[in-house]
């Protein structure tokens, strides 16, 4: 079977490009690794518009069924690698090979990494990279966040609920969050904010005990203090998710985010990439843009078939070929 279009993720960018896909009558097949990516971590999604408030989760399971809705075909397996081939694409999963006309990227990214001393060491025993899937194992007790964007402030507030206190640990003074987090967070009595400050260090014996925290300006180690808690939930931000596209030649920017233009095209004919993983919607990175640059995606996916399909009639070639 040759694909019209493969769309590798299944978070918000994959999902409406396989809908949309759909409905231009295009054959799609979604491979995905984690339903829903980072969206299915939201504790609760408050700014998608039609939905007042929705978990993260529920909203991911929507976006599938709306895509199965128009019978796009959607497994299970982790993409390992995309190859070009003489008919388009070759995408290798490990279970087998998939081929497609044309390549959507929509992997999103994966969570970055403190490199702290304690932190590998404690992941599943008390150092969380999800806010959402991990908190209730907090229940009363003392945790840390760290970082000063969206994801970090929207954990703090969660946690602050379930939690008896909560540490938020920034390396600044300022949150890059968005507004609405910042005034709620300053608002929750059992958060403390620990700011320009850096955790150096997680303390524990079987599970967390602690956490060594130090002023970022102190080259001295003066300022550092161990503070005891049973939590860490790093919120520090996301790198792409690129590697299984590394041979294809596609273009990357200084910090790995595939070069998309205005069709969401790479500078590779046939490969296509949308949502956060690309530098498209001014690196916004919300649920909302990474659906729409799916929706665009999936329109400049079948122009490209249908200019194919009128080249290949008026040369009288019978197949698909880039040639
Ligand atoms: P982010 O916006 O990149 O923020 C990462 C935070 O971690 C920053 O405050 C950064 O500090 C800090 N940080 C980065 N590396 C660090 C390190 N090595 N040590 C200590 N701190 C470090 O990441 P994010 O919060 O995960 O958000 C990612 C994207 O998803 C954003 O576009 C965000 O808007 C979106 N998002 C949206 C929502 C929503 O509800 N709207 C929720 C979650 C995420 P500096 O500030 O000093 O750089």
């Amino acid at each position: 079977m040759l694909y019209d279009v493969i769309v590798v993720g299944g978070g918000p960018a994959g999902m409406s490009a396989a809908l949309y896909a759909r409905r231009y009558d295009l054959k799609v097949l979604v491979l995905y690794e984690t339903l829903g990516g980072h969206c299915a971590e939201a504790h609760n999604v408050e700014n998608y518009p039609g939905f007042l408030s929705i978990t993260g989760l529920e909203l991911a399971h929507k976006f599938r069924q709306h895509a199965e809705k128009f019978k796009a075909e959607i497994k299970q397996e982790k993409v390992d690698r995309v190859e070009k081939a003489d008919r388009g694409y070759h995408v290798i999963t490990g279970s087998g090979m998939f081929s497609g006309k044309t390549v959507l990227i929509a992997t999103g990214t994966q969570t970055k990494r403190l490199e702290i001393k304690g932190e590998k060491e404690f992941v599943g025993r008390g150092v969380s990279f999800c806010a959402t899937c991990d908190a209730p194992f907090f229940k009363k007790k003392t945790v840390a966040v760290v970082g000063g964007g969206d994801s970090a402030l929207s954990a703090a507030l969660m946690l602050s609920d379930i939690a008896k206190k909560v540490y938020l640990v920034h390396r600044r003074n300022e949150f890059r969050a968005e507004p609405i987090l910042v005034k709620n967070v300053k608002k929750c009595k059992n958060i403390e904010c620990v700011l320009e400050s850096a955790m150096e260090e997680i303390k524990g014996e079987k599970c967390v005990k602690g956490m060594v925290v130090k002023k970022v300006s102190d080259a001295k180690g003066d300022t550092k203090k161990e503070i005891s808690l049973d939590g860490v939930f790093i919120e520090i931000g996301a790198a792409p998710a690129s590697v299984m596209m590394q041979n294809l030649g596609v273009k990357f920017d200084a910090t790995g985010f595939v070069i998309v233009d205005a069709a969401q095209a790479t500078n590779i004919r046939g490969v296509y990439a949308a949502g956060d993983i690309t530098t498209g919607s001014n690196k916004f990175m919300q649920i909302v843009t990474a659906a729409a640059e799916g929706a665009v995606a999936a329109s400049s996916i079948y122009r490209y078939v249908k200019q194919h399909e009128n080249e290949a009639k008026n040369h009288h070639t019978a197949q698909w070929s880039d040639k």
